[in-house]
């Protein structure tokens, strides 16, 4: 197998670790972190913020995910600084790698003229294999087979408040498939055909669209055009039985199928974004509020009660919940 749990034996060092805490929160829940070796600095202390103000009262277990090996130093470094329970996994080659159907003359072209337009990442073909792995992939690697309800975390984040109710659980007693902390417009430079590509999968199957769904948030002409807003999915709590479902699941195969993913450079971020605003219905769809929150370079910092309830360690005047 291409997965290894540390919940076992590792280079002789034996797991689980003496921080390694049995489960306390209530949820079906991981944390999922998707890495390269070389990150490590910035993934542990990501880390350990998420375990000062959350996870050392829960114990929730982590998954690490990568399309290469994870290092022995990884290994350890890692399964140190976290009170639940660590697995590190190797992506699939076929949910990693360019499908073979793609043509690399026409993805290439694209690429070059991406990076003539100094387009964020678009002479990247590493980070379109990372967002087509998230859009459509990562809920279905094995070791996540298990759980339903996901953290997202990324190297290098900040977590600034004390976080007193479980968020999995509130996702779960409510009813809710995706949480978020930051919104904001994505370059359409990026994506687009994304958005005559969704039409065209709705006009296919209208069946798979919620009632009393957010297609407000993302477009202003009731979907004549997407008006580019969506989650920043380097942060989300949310349901993967949600992407499983058939509709998302049809609509990821369809995306994938026009090859956008390379012959563009479609987002995680604005695929989830549709896939949510269309398929759930508007109100399961969660603003953790509460939860201060840092991706370089933006913040969601809670404001007034909520700072001081959480102990936020975020300067309040530093907030991007009424930013463009
Ligand atoms: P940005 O947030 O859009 O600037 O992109 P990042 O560089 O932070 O990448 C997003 C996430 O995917 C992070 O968790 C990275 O560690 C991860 N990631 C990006 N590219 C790769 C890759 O080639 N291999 C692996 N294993 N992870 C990657
Ligand atoms: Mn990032």
């Amino acid at each position: 197998t291409d997965t290894e749990s540390v919940w076992g034996t590792l280079e002789g060092d034996q797991y689980p670790r003496a921080a390694h805490k049995p489960q306390i929160g209530r949820a079906n829940a991981t944390f999922v972190i998707l890495a390269r070796n070389h990150e490590i600095n910035d993934i542990v202390q990501s880390l350990a913020e998420m375990e000062h103000t959350f996870n050392h009262q829960y114990h929730y277990p982590y998954v690490f995910l990568n399309d290469l090996p994870f290092t022995a130093e990884f290994k350890e470094r890692t399964s140190k600084v976290v009170s639940g329970k660590v697995s590190y996994g190797q992506i699939p080659h076929d949910h990693w790698h360019q499908p073979p159907t793609i043509d690399e003359e026409r993805a290439r072209k694209s690429r070059e003229d991406m990076v003539r337009n100094d387009v964020i990442y678009g002479g990247s073909v590493s980070y379109r294999n990372m967002c087509r792995f998230n859009s459509g992939f990562f809920f279905r690697h094995e070791l996540l087979q298990q759980y339903r309800y996901y953290w997202r975390i990324e190297p290098g984040v900040n977590f600034f408040c004390d976080i007193t109710e479980d968020p999995f659980v509130f996702l779960q007693e409510n009813n809710k498939v995706y949480g978020f902390t930051i919104s904001m417009y994505e370059y359409e430079s990026t994506i687009p055909t994304l958005w005559e590509t969704t039409k065209e999968f709705i006009r296919k199957h209208p069946e798979y669209v919620a009632k009393d769904n957010a297609l407000k948030f993302i477009s202003d002409d009731r979907g004549d055009s997407y008006n580019m807003c969506h989650f920043w999915s380097n942060f989300e709590i949310a349901d993967m039985d949600f992407w499983r479902s058939e509709a998302y699941m049809k609509y990821f195969e369809f995306l994938d199928s026009k090859g956008g993913f390379y012959y563009e450079r479609w987002g995680d971020a604005p695929v989830h974004s549709i896939g949510a605003a269309l398929f759930a219905k508007k109100e399961q769809i969660h603003f953790f509020k509460e939860i201060g929150y840092r991706h370089n370079p933006f913040q969601h910092c809670p404001q007034g009660a909520l700072h001081t309830k959480g102990k936020c360690w975020c300067d309040e005047r530093n907030n991007f919940d009424y930013e463009r």
